[in-house]
């Protein structure tokens, strides 16, 4: 998924639902999908074939991986990851992917999309427990603090994402101080935590084979 360059309102017209890529447009009337709600392409509005069985199940991995836009490769390494700990394994790929610090930046409401706060991380604004980390998928864990740097506090892409966030509450599992622009995971998220449009268990399906 790094190296997406297309339309990122495109994935959300091929999965047939918001999948809320891009901030304050996609709570607007400027959502592609309030308009054209079909595949994006020349056929995109003819193809009305019913999807199930394997199809189902393959959809559901392409709408995780482009929620958190993460590559073939690695979602699979962290379902293997999943699969191999104990626990329920759907729940557990799914807190794989909310552990990564990009998704965490996100969460805290210090970027208004998930490909914004890794360009956070990515051009060194974040610290987790006092380091400079600048690795999207970095595994946050539950005690860790997450701030951005002293430098980075006056971005106005990051003092607009506050504002914007500013009426929406924190996950109950992230401690934020978005004045302070710092924030700390108190627990792992359990499947009922996130609100996400994703049938986990059909990617373990799909996996399983
Ligand atoms: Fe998806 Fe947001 Fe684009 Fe709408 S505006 S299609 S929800 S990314």
């Amino acid at each position: 998924m790094a190296r997406y360059k297309d339309a990122v309102c495109r994935l959300c017209r091929r999965e047939g639902m918001k999948l809320f890529l891009k901030g304050a447009k996609c709570f607007s009337d400027k959502c592609p999908i309030e308009k054209r709600n079909y595949a994006p392409g020349q056929h995109g509005k003819d193809k009305k074939t019913k999807v199930v069985g394997y199809g189902l199940q393959l959809r559901e991995k392409q709408k995780a991986k482009r929620i958190y836009f993460v590559g073939e490769n690695q979602f699979r390494n962290y379902y293997e990851d999943a699969s191999r700990s104990q626990g329920v394994t759907g729940e557990l790929l799914l807190q794989q992917l909310e552990r990564r610090l990009d998704n965490i930046v996100y969460r805290m409401g210090f970027a208004v999309a998930r490909r914004q706060a890794r360009q956070l991380v990515r051009h060194g604004h974040i610290a987790v427990n006092g380091r400079k980390v600048t690795i999207p998928s970095y595994e946050v864990k539950a005690g860790d603090e997450v701030v951005v740097r002293d430098e980075a506090k006056n971005i106005e892409t990051i003092k607009a994402a506050v504002e914007y966030n500013s009426h929406q509450p924190a996950p109950t599992w992230l401690e934020v101080d978005r004045e302070g622009l710092k924030g700390r995971v108190t627990a792992l998220p359990k499947r009922e935590d996130l609100n996400l449009p994703v049938n986990e268990q059909l990617i373990v399906e799909l996996y399983s084979k």
